[in-house]
């Protein structure tokens, strides 16, 4: 059986250190030394925090919750101990409120001096870095803090909001406004008509009628305005795996970078939900937990990320030293000295006529916990057979009542790893179907009762009383966005790169790199990908030593 036990307890020592004379001697040139009378707000939910505090002398009190008749002490820092937790990394508001018991004395880093701290001093830089990690899984868990959401659960809108934060690793609290006394309260007390729903209550006080996820983001902190005079070395579009591990050895080899992603960090390895097969990892990790700590190492070297942001357009050949312009779907305009095209590969959709009445509600491209939350005990169907599949239905099988797996093929041997069909032949409650396709779905209002099936080889139909479905059927590249910008794609849209253009993750365009998913002939993995992604960057370095040579001597001529 899980642990149940929170890792508030579990992890304690780890999550709040104690440090020593020692390391807050080292700590002082990194901060300054600030008092806080008896009842001073140091950090407020909702607002950005001055920082991370290491206290010298009196306690500060932290709470997590709504109302503040009903706020809980997580803990109380005293002397030795340390307040804060990730959101002060990347300076985006608290979750947390924290309060002065008595007048406090500390050493207040701020998130651009703590950035120092993490790299300068790697020892006592890993033990704030994990325990800030540990401080932000405790509040995931508790599940107490950040934006409420309150709305029909299962409805696609719901949905959408609750995966998205879910996927960004951003803690949040889901009410259903159906059957949720508490959310009936808030929502009579808020004059919010049904139409309204689902409406998000934020942790600075605004209210989002069912927002979308880059107006939720913008509420919550996550997402900032892009700053129009930076010039950055390097633009990463997505923050899959690729992506991430470009930001890595970009940021912490000293180039200035940002990484836009429309959806979330991670990725399609985001959605995985056990990786087995990633170096290092011998009992495996969630898709989720591996791209979440690349996302915090990336910020660890100072890389801006920016989500939800889309890239919809790459200009070359801008005045002076910005060179590339990438326009994105709000509007705003990124500069860089060089472009990295890490945008990965989407999930094919099934080719059934009413599929979009279905999507967001009945039939899910992910397998995580917020899916099986809808379909607990019930009868569902996947399709496909890679290796993404295999996972979802290992994940799945022990939450649904039967599951349906749907293969177009003779078997899964030729397109699944031997040791996802051993654990599948191994679960009582999956049924394999092979040369069998989904050709159809009844239902109503979003709501599935029945999914067709056709023998391929026969052609003779059956409709099953399924609810929900799980599609994996393979994926296609991300590069529509790419049609005007000049950049080279194969007969399927996969971004062609090679020696011939000086690197083999050149394209045709100088400058502009391609890695992971994305390029052609990439191999679809993640190791393929991170490798990729981490290649990358010492062509960026000589590129841009280059065209700095190219301008000193242009320079020294005129
Ligand atoms: C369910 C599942 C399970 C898997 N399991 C495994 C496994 O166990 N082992 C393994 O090795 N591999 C696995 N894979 C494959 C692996 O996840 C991929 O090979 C890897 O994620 C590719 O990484 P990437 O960064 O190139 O692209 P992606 O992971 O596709 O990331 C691309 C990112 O770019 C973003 N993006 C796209 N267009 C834009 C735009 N215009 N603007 C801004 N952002 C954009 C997307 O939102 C996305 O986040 C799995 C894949 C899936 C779907």
């Amino acid at each position: 059986m899980a642990n149940q036990t929170p890792i508030i307890e579990t992890r304690r020592l780890q999550m709040f250190p104690h440090l020593d004379d020692h390391d807050f001697a080292r700590l002082r040139r990194f901060g300054e030394v600030r008092t806080f009378p008896d009842g001073t707000a140091i950090m407020t939910a909702g607002e950005v925090a001055p920082g991370l505090a290491f206290v010298l002398k009196g306690k500060i009190d932290v709470r997590q919750g709504g109302a503040a008749s009903q706020r809980q002490t997580i803990v109380q820092h005293g002397p030795g101990s340390f307040l804060g937790e990730l959101a002060q990394l990347s300076d985006r508001p608290a979750l947390v409120d924290a309060t002065a018991e008595g007048d406090v004395q500390a050493i207040v880093v701020p998130g651009r001096r703590l950035r120092d701290v993490l790299v300068q001093e790697a020892e006592l830089g890993e033990r704030i870095m994990r325990a800030l990690i540990l401080r932000r899984v405790g509040l995931l868990e508790a599940g107490q803090t950040g934006p409420i959401l309150i709305g029909p659960f299962g409805t696609s809108d719901m949905l959408r909001l609750e995966n998205f934060l879910t996927r960004n690793g951003h803690p949040h609290r889901s009410l259903d406004s159906g059957s949720d006394g508490c959310a009936q309260t808030l929502l009579k007390q808020f004059s919010v008509q049904p139409e309204h729903l689902p409406i998000v209550l934020c942790p600075g006080g605004e209210i989002l009628r069912n927002p979308s996820e880059s107006e939720l983001a913008r509420c919550i902190g996550l997402l900032r305005s892009i700053d129009p005079d930076v010039i950055y070395d390097a633009a990463i579009v997505g923050a899959g795996p690729a992506g991430l591990a470009a930001a890595v050895y970009a940021a912490s080899e000293g180039l200035s970078t940002l990484v836009l992603d429309c959806r979330s960090f991670g990725g399609q390895a985001g959605a995985s939900s056990r990786i087995e097969n990633y170096l290092g990892f011998p009992t495996g990790i969630s898709g989720l937990a591996l791209m979440a700590r690349a996302y915090n190492q990336a910020q660890k070297f100072g890389a801006e990320i920016a989500i939800p942001d889309e890239a919809k357009l790459l200009a070359a050949d801008g005045p002076g030293d910005a060179r590339f312009h990438l326009k994105l779907g709000n509007g705003e305009t990124v500069r860089a000295r060089s472009v990295v095209l890490a945008s990965g590969a989407r999930y094919r959709r099934l080719d059934i006529p009413n599929l979009s009445d279905f999507e967001g509600t009945c039939v899910h491209y992910w397998a995580s916990a917020v899916e099986t939350r809808l379909c607990a005990g019930q009868d569902v169907a996947l399709t496909g057979a890679g290796n993404s599949a295999g996972q979802a239905v290992v994940f799945l099988a022990g939450k649904v009542k039967k599951l349906w797996m749907v293969v177009r093929g003779k078997n899964l041997e030729a397109t699944m790893s031997q040791y996802l069909v051993d654990r599948i032949r191994a679960l009582p409650n999956v049924e394999v179907v092979t040369r069998t396709e989904i050709c159809g779905f009844e239902g109503n209002e979003g709501s599935l009762q029945k999914v067709r099936l056709r023998n391929r080889d026969t052609g003779e139909e059956e409709a099953c009383e399924i609810g929900h479905v799980f599609s994996f059927i393979g994926a296609d590249p991300n590069t529509d966005w790419l049609a005007d910008s000049g950049i080279t794609l194969d007969e399927k849209g996969f971004v062609i790169t090679g020696a011939d253009n000086g690197h083999l993750l050149a394209t045709n365009r100088e400058g502009v790199f391609a890695v992971g998913d994305v390029r052609c002939g990439s191999v679809k993995r993640v190791a393929a990908a991170v490798g990729e992604g981490s290649t990358v960057v010492s062509a960026i370095h000589a590129y841009l030593a280059g065209r700095r040579a190219a301008q000193d001597q242009k320079a020294a001529a005129e």
